[in-house]
């Protein structure tokens, strides 16, 4: 009996003490990618910019390491971070960014309106799009930012990030998140500590739920069936923000789950660490 208690304190122990806070994923310099930068000693993290845009920075051991979002529209070639010194002198960190070939989809959406909207929607879009931008590219001072998440939903990847997609047979913005399909009320939990910056029922996403995990890493779910957040609340790791759905342009229940970083959409996969990651 001891013996069994014992174990369960270790596995429980080994669950919450898994080294995965300040660590920042890999770099991986390619549209719809991340760039992970090391800061010479010298350099006044806070100064840091990419094409104007403060930039988040993690610090482990006192070395801080830029985590920089390069949207699906960057192009490959040289970029640069500027920065100041501590002594406030300029300096410019250069770095290359390949390019990377994603794959075609086409999809058949059933509802119409969802591809080709009627004049009537086009305001509710304008509007909306508004409401989106404004969180994904939402700034808030924090430290100690956690750049490895908890997939949010147990189910199975049904489409990856970057995709270029076609809504019947039309040309469309390619796909700026990752799709996890699942049953519809399936929970959808927070994947790292944050706050909630607002909730909606969009037109194209459905009902919405935006996270600002800090220093310009915000993530958002869309389709939910029902929301169980409010704008102002805290939530860590795990808490349920809401249940999977299919409101919004989808054809099947299931996440749409993105993530921005410095107002660039980038691949979430780049912060599940290699076991989550590696699930179909
Ligand atoms: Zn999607």
């Amino acid at each position: 009996m001891h013996r069994i208690t014992a174990h369960i304190l270790l596995v429980v122990l080994l669950l919450t003490t898994s080294p995965i806070f300040a660590l920042p994923p890999d770099t991986t310099p390619v549209p719809g990618g991340i760039a992970i930068i090391k800061l010479p000693a010298d350099i006044d993290p806070a100064s840091a910019r990419y094409r104007d845009r403060k930039v988040l920075i993690t610090n482990k051991d006192s070395e801080n390491t830029a985590v920089i979002g390069l949207s699906l529209g960057t192009k490959p070639g040289r970029h640069h971070l500027d920065a100041k010194t501590v002594q406030g002198k300029p300096l410019t960190i250069a770095f290359s960014v390949n390019a990377k070939d994603y794959e075609e989809q086409r999809i058949t959406i059933k509802d119409k309106r969802k591809v080709n909207p009627e004049k009537r929607d086009m305001e509710r879009i304008i509007r909306e799009k508004k409401s989106i931008n404004t969180a994904l590219e939402h700034w808030s001072d924090q430290d100690n930012v956690v750049v490895t998440f908890r997939r949010p939903v147990d189910g199975e990847t049904s489409s990856p990030f970057g995709l270029r997609r076609f809504f019947n047979d039309q040309p469309r913005k390619p796909h700026s998140g990752l799709d996890i399909a699942a049953p519809e009320g399936t929970p959808i939990m927070a994947p790292a500590p944050g706050t909630i910056i607002n909730t909606g029922d969009y037109f194209f996403n459905g009902n919405t739920v935006f996270i600002d995990h800090g220093q310009g890493l915000v993530t958002m779910y869309c389709h939910m069936n029902t929301i169980d957040v409010a704008p102002g609340a805290r939530v860590e790791t795990g808490d349920v923000i809401g249940k999977i759905g299919m409101t919004g342009r989808v054809t099947g229940p299931h996440l749409h789950w993105g993530v921005s970083l410095n107002d660039a959409r980038v691949d979430p996969m780049l912060f599940l660490p290699a076991r989550e990651s590696s699930k179909p």
